[in-house]
């Protein structure tokens, strides 16, 4: 599906189009949203867009997908019975009004998310630092770039990205730490292999534990032992100043520190280094040589820097080599971190986490709380930071914290030790959630449950990693009474007696108060200078285009990088060396002797509740999975395709067994992505464990310590179900391991069990929800009691099921693609052989979402002699749509091996 119908009219005479941002990554892709003649909508890429100039990922493409109300929440709930807006919004302030009474404003909380819009977010925080009066704000971005934050903060005095995406392609050496960027960030990844195809010359290090799809237009991969990041870059800091590489004119004139840092690190010597990494002498003066003669040099990093113990301590030790070779400001030279989320940037710059005020002042700071509280004529001030997401979590827990607000996030699913918070919420006086949907696990906890309208129904910006402030647009009208979080927040605040605060006409008119507050007694003292926007009129705010801050008056056109003037925002005005803490390294434990990573994969995003809406997406990787080396598979007795258990000291899962070369003994890999709407036992961060950087309190959510083991299964299978509705295809209670993925015309579904089910056909109309009128055909083994079966109505296939005491080897696009049809005599029993007959080519597992290109077609076509990416691309289409793909045809290209996905 490419398109859904709209229930407005298209303006006559052609496509009306809008221009706005994707609301996936931080990469912050302009999109370009048209309604046709047919009021049909599609969605490409917007060629004028600096972010991506008309090219979108595999995600951004399938977004008019994701659209439409099916699913969506359309009214105000209290308790689980619709309610109205008044009801909803009195009864939310009346609560928390009176908690602040008897418990002081440290007993409420609002948890907040990278997916608001800049406006709303200001808005959150303004309410909870400067009228409830508490620090009590944090958001989901904590858990993905609050490391970075506290990283620049040290080195540069402020929350600064120094440079922008030209930089990526001007560089002649980039180096790739802890970031998937071929599947986290697809249209960076692209401009860089782009910009590498145009300059062979230049140089790509990934340095990652795993050997990801990113690794594809890598010179070296340095898979380093998890945990070791720290001991790599201070060995590259010790063999620079060992080679004569520093630059020591910069270093005297704009830094601080240098000799405590250099102290730090001058026992990393190359046989530390490589003790402690686990890689190779040879390879590591082979990186250092690389970084040591290469001006140009551009250190890209993400969560996988970021979500450590010690992940400040990474980015400082990152830093620390730019500023040694005074490799910063420049054009292709700097540090780069890659934020997460759309709108993780927009948040922090105003106030989204709990450790810092608006317009990137501090909360510890007196003048900066002085300074805003001034500013807003508000009646109080937060005198601290609040609590940060963990601790926050807790502190709902132990009744510390009583009333909490959820806005666009999913933490019953996304924070460390998630049942942890599950639990948390079950014990709360009040949760209020805000969401487009109402059918996530933490709208599950929700007393009060509030509809927000969603991508393409809202206005407002976004900034993306490069801090280029984009609009996102509304295309769509909102359903039901959805409202926007805004308006939602300032219907409260009036609410709780803050009107004067709160009245605001719309978007416009926030970011114009916002810009204001970014310019006030700022006198280019603070980095985030928005003065160029603090008189915009509401057609000016409409019209912005793409722009990177700051945006002064006297600057108006932006600015693309910091520190060519090596001015810093430190209090003299020098960056700072900063020397790590010397912090432990996860450790193996005997009892859960495997370290595990979690991350994204390429087609989803965070807990799928978009993502999952489109068949399409879901072609690629469709149920919880865990990597893991061979050798680590054989002593456990896994083989591909079983299902595994994992276990840590705080919850347990179910996933299915990928044995790779790609992942490094004693480490295994799962997906952030699975909830209880997708998956029978999916949500990994029940397992993570909640330990977290002392500096960021971000989560260290890649090394939690875990066992693995096989889950003895009785039967396996593979179902596919003609549903228009999700939630309808349901598996009955007795079938411990599912997973559920939309197709086309229904629901495909992955299942194992320990007990064979009595009647087949009973458990085919179970997961039918009915079996009124079936027929059915089947075939039962004598052997061992597996079948397969196949249910029709009306003469229509309804449903295919496949069983048995091995995981089942059957065509499962094929099958997906046989729903609906009309089969008849020897046809019909042809569907229980689970692949078509031998005229009709099996396409295997799907590579390219876009164009439908399974594994078995690139195979093929490699086998008749395509010998490049392109030449596949000329003949199966694969990878010529968005090219997200394009890394896995090169990996099996390039192997020959079987592809690492399921199948
Ligand atoms: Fe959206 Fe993909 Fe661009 Fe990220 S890279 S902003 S997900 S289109």
């Amino acid at each position: 599906m490419g398109s859904v119908l709209l229930d407005f009219p298209a303006q006559s005479g052609g496509n009306r189009e809008t221009k706005t941002t994707c609301p996936y990554c931080g990469v912050g892709c302009g999109v370009i949203a048209s309604v046709d003649a047919q009021e049909s909508l599609s969605v490409r890429g917007d060629e004028t867009h600096p972010a991506n100039y008309g090219k979108l990922c595999s995600k951004g493409s399938a977004l008019a997908d994701t659209l439409g109300d099916e699913d969506r929440l359309l009214y105000p709930q209290i308790g689980g019975k619709r309610a109205s807006w008044e009801q909803a919004l009195d009864q939310a302030a009346s609560k928390f009004s009176d908690i602040i009474a008897k418990h002081g404003p440290d007993a409420v909380a609002f948890y907040v998310s990278g997916q608001l819009l800049t406006e709303d977010y200001y808005i959150a925080n303004k309410l909870m630092k400067g009228y409830i009066g508490s620090g009590n704000i944090d958001t989901n971005s904590r858990l993905c770039m609050a490391s970075s934050v506290v990283g620049h903060k040290k080195a540069f005095g402020a929350d600064t990205v120094p440079g922008c995406y030209e930089d990526l392609e001007q560089a002649d050496l980039i180096i790739l730490t802890g970031s998937n960027l071929a599947w986290c960030h697809p249209i960076i990844y692209q401009r860089i292999a782009a910009a590498k195809a145009a300059r062979p010359e230049m140089k790509i290090v990934v340095i990652d534990p795993r050997e990801t799809a990113t690794c594809d237009i890598a010179d070296m991969h340095l898979a380093l032992v998890p945990g070791s990041d720290v001991a790599l870059f201070q060995g590259l800091f010790n063999y620079l100043d060992q080679q004569g590489c520093a630059d020591n004119d910069f270093i005297a004139q704009h830094t601080e520190n240098f000799e405590p840092a250099m102290h730090a690190a001058i026992s990393y010597n190359l046989d530390a280094v490589s003790r402690l990494s686990g890689i190779s002498e040879a390879e590591l003066e082979a990186f250092y040589a690389l970084y040591a003669k290469t001006e140009k040099t551009v250190t890209i990093y993400s969560q996988g820097v970021n979500q450590a113990r010690d992940g400040t301590d990474r980015v400082s030790t990152i830093i620390n080599c730019h500023l040694l070779t005074g490799r910063i400001g420049k054009l292709g030279a700097g540090p780069f971190s890659v934020t997460g989320q759309p709108n993780a940037m927009g948040g922090r710059e105003v106030g989204g986490l709990a450790n810092q005020l608006a317009s990137h002042m501090d909360i510890g700071n007196a003048a900066h709380r002085d300074l805003v509280q001034r500013f807003w004529g508000s009646p109080t001030m937060a005198p601290k930071a609040g609590r940060l997401a963990v601790d926050m979590f807790d502190a709902i827990h132990d009744g510390t914290i009583k009333a909490v607000w959820i806005m666009a996030t999913n933490p019953v699913d996304s924070l460390p030790n998630a049942n942890h918070v599950r639990a948390a919420l079950g014990r709360c006086e009040l949760v209020i959630v805000s969401d487009i949907y109402g059918h996530t696990d933490t709208a599950a906890c929700a007393d009060i449950l509030l509809p927000s309208t969603g991508w393409g129904e809202k206005d407002g910006t976004v900034t993306n990693s490069e801090r280029r402030i984009s609009r996102q647009n509304a295309f769509l009208p909102a359903s039901g009474e959805m409202r926007h979080d805004w308006w939602q927040l300032c219907e409260f605040a009036k609410r709780m007696g803050f009107e004067e605060g709160f009245n605001f006409e719309g978007p416009a008119e926030i970011f114009r108060e916002y810009a204001g507050l970014c310019a006030y007694e700022n006198n280019g003292t603070r980095d985030l200078d928005l003065s160029g926007f603090m008189d915009i009129s509401k057609e000016d705010y409409d019209a912005i285009e793409p722009i990177q801050w700051p945006v002064t008056k006297a600057a108006p056109q932006g600015r693309a990088r910091f520190f060519e003037d090596h001015k810093y925002f430190t209090p003299s005005g020098k960056a700072q060396f900063i020397a790590p803490a010397a912090l432990e390294a996860p450790q193996r434990r005997a009892d859960y002797p495997f370290i595990l990573n979690t991350g994204r994969i390429r087609d989803q995003w965070h807990t799928m509740t978009r993502t999952a809406r489109s068949g399409r997406l879901s072609q690629h990787i469709s149920e919880p999975f865990i990597d893991i080396h061979p050798h680590d598979a054989k002593s456990l007795g896994l083989e591909d395709a079983d299902i595994a258990v994992l276990e840590s000291a705080y919850g347990q899962m179910l996933a299915r067994v990928c044995v790779t070369q790609r992942q490094r003994e004693g480490a295994v890999f799962v997906p952030m992505h699975f909830t209880d709407r997708f998956a029978s036992a999916g949500r990994v961060d029940a397992l993570v464990h909640p330990v977290i950087d002392p500096f960021s309190g971000q989560p260290a959510s890649k090394s939690t310590p875990v066992a693995v083991s096989k889950f003895k299964a009785k039967w396996y299978g593979f179902a596919v179900v003609a549903s228009d509705i999700f939630e309808a295809v349901s598996v009955p209670k007795s079938v411990q391991y599912w997973s559920k993925a939309r197709i086309a015309s229904g629901v495909k579904l992955e299942l194992a069990g320990t007990k064979l089910p009595e009647y087949w056909a009973s458990f085919m109309g179970a997961l039918l929800g009915e079996d009124e009128g079936l027929e059915y055909i089947d075939m039962i083994s004598p052997v061992n009691g597996t079948a397969r079966l196949a249910g029709f109505k009306d003469g229509k296939l309804l449903a295919l099921l496949y069983t048995g005491n091995q995981p089942v080897a059957v065509s499962r696009n094929w099958a997906c693609e046989q729903l609906l049809g009309s089969p008849s005599g020897a046809e019909r029993y042809r569907l229980l052989a689970g692949r078509p007959s031998g005229d009709v080519p099996d396409k295997g597992a799907i590579i390219c979402s876009c164009l439908n290109v399974g594994i078995n077609d690139i195979q093929s076509a490699i086998a008749k002699g395509c010998a490049s990416v392109n030449a596949i691309g000329d003949a199966t289409g694969a990878g010529t749509n968005c090219g997200s793909c394009q890394p896995e045809i090169k990996a099996i290209l390039q192997t020959k091996e079987k592809i690492d996905v399921p199948a």
